[in-house]
């Protein structure tokens, strides 16, 4: 038997359980293959930063495949409705009998996922999915009516005791390295059609397993101590930056969690505060694809809360553009779009602070924001950033009280005290002290014109209020 395994949001060999079995299985030396869908990933809006990520990464896992004498091929058609028929193709031509895949939480994903075992079953072959991109399956933490959960909290307490009860799915062992290679490994393309590579950062943003596990087992041995205190606080680079290679699967959420129970004595809700906090936000991630498989709207552009489709937001494409360059007048707003344009990536706390004011105070319609982050972000991803901007549009699962409105100026303060992030990122205010950057009134007008700094977009108070009454209006 030879299996086809078609890798996806999974580029990894360590705790792969499609590879893992497929390795297993295998009488004839497995083959493998990664789909790439240029038209889909623009129609997805996926940052030209995460294709290149995509591609580097892949270029990692042929050699690591390689090891284990299986060949990576790499197919092109245009969007998910060809993939059926070319992996079919490409099945037969290797003699493959069966498939092997990881499951996608995206609703496209599982719908093209749907049409690809049909036609493998329909042609007499065997079909084989498996639970990756989760700890648990994503329809397993129900609550007691057997609905998927809405609120994080009871979420988590119902995933820490099914985790208790030993019910996580255990990492899948190593591969099995194959008798012979059946094939020469295909090439990994240097681009893809309508992606942009020249803004890429190789060194910023080291691709593959390798540097992803050791990303994540430095963390853990280390700065996963001070968490919680600092991962709010975007000058001390206190988080674990593994947000890209979760994106494309270079490590999985298990391994994560796993490495963070190995320095906390097993204990996932007590013991070491930093890594009980890491835990809890590794356990948001779980909530928000769960999200996408039991409330499919939110994969459609709909606000979870259906009403909030009632809001006007406002049309200022004036605003929508100062906003994407780092050009509102508000400081720590400025550092953080430039920080998002100048790597590709943002600290949370900036991505709630940035979101919550384009949606509350220039109440913009969130999904002007999500996509330009889904464009933007090294680490995009539909159900991470799908929940973090209806949470802060207050239209989302568990979102901010639509009355909880951020004042930007307070974040900043709490967040960047000395202004230093700010300027790193907006060097034309180098020279100003930082309580100017925390208070609207502060910075004197001259000043501004002197630095070609602008004024703020909005009063942040009359902003505040009228976001906090257009919501009233649609209860
Ligand atoms: C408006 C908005 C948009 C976002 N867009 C994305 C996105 O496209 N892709 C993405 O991966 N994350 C997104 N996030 C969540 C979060 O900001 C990033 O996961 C985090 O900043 C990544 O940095 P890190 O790997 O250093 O995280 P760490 O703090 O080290 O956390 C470890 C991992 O836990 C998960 N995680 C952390 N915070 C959250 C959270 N709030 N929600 C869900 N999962 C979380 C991520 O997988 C992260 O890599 C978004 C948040 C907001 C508010």
């Amino acid at each position: 038997m030879r299996p086809l395994v078609w890798f996806r949001a999974d580029l990894r060999t360590h705790d792969n359980p499609a590879l893992s079995r497929a390795s297993r299985d295998a009488t004839r030396g497995v083959v493998a293959v990664y789909t790439i869908c240029p038209e889909q990933w623009l129609a997805h809006d996926l940052a030209g930063a995460k294709a290149d990520l995509i591609l580097r990464t892949l270029e990692a896992l042929s050699k690591d495949l390689a090891k284990l004498n299986i060949p990576l091929l790499v197919l092109e058609h245009p969007t998910f409705a060809q993939s059926p028929a070319a992996l079919l193709k490409l099945a037969k031509a290797h003699a493959c009998d069966a498939l092997y895949f990881n499951d996608e939480n995206e609703l496209n994903e599982r719908e093209r996922d749907a049409e690809v075992t049909s036609a493998f079953e329909d042609a007499g072959l065997k079909v084989h999915t498996f639970t990756d991109q989760l700890v648990f399956p994503p329809d397993a933490i129900r609550t007691k009516q057997s609905r998927f959960y809405s609120v994080f909290t009871p979420f988590k307490k119902a995933w820490i005791s099914r985790h208790q009860e030993g019910e996580a799915r255990d990492e899948a062992p190593a591969p099995r390295t194959q008798d012979d290679m059946p094939c020469e490994p295909g090439t990994i393309p240097s681009s893809v059609n309508g992606f942009d590579r020249d803004r890429a950062q190789p060194d910023l943003w080291p691709a593959g397993e390798d540097p992803a596990r050791k990303t994540l087992f430095a963390f853990c041995a280390n700065e996963i101590k001070t968490y919680a205190d600092e991962r709010d606080l975007p000058d001390a680079d206190a988080t674990s930056r593994l947000s890209p290679h979760l994106a494309v699967g270079a490590l999985s959420s298990l391994q994560c969690v796993n490495a963070a129970l190995d320095v906390n004595q097993n204990k996932l809700d007590s013991g070491s505060k930093g890594a009980t906090t890491w835990i809890s936000e590794l356990i948001w991630r779980e909530f928000y694809r769960c999200i996408l498989v039991g409330f499919p709207r939110v994969c459609r552009h709909q606000p979870f809360k259906p009403e909030t489709d009632r809001i006007e937001w406002n049309k200022n494409t004036d605003h929508l553009e100062a906003w994407k360059a780092g050009r509102t007048g508000v400081p720590i707003v400025d550092a953080a779009m430039r920080q998002l344009s100048q790597t590709g990536w943002m600290n949370n706390r900036l991505r709630m602070i940035s979101a919550m004011y384009l949606t509350k105070d220039l109440f913009l319609d969130w999904r002007l924001g999500e996509r330009h982050f889904s464009r933007s972000l090294i680490d995009t991803d539909l159900a991470n950033n799908n929940g973090g901007w209806q949470w802060s549009a207050s239209t989302g699962v568990d979102a901010a009280p639509y009355f909880r409105i951020f004042n930007p100026y307070s974040q900043s303060k709490k967040c960047d005290p000395d202004g230093e992030f700010i300027r790193r990122y907006v060097p034309e205010l180098a020279d100003v002290p930082a309580p100017q950057f925390h208070d609207p009134n502060a910075m004197p007008a001259l000043l501004r014109t002197t630095l070609d700094y602008p004024e703020p977009l909005v009063n942040h108070a009359k902003a505040r209020a009228h976001a906090i009454e257009a919501f009233k209006a649609i209860r």
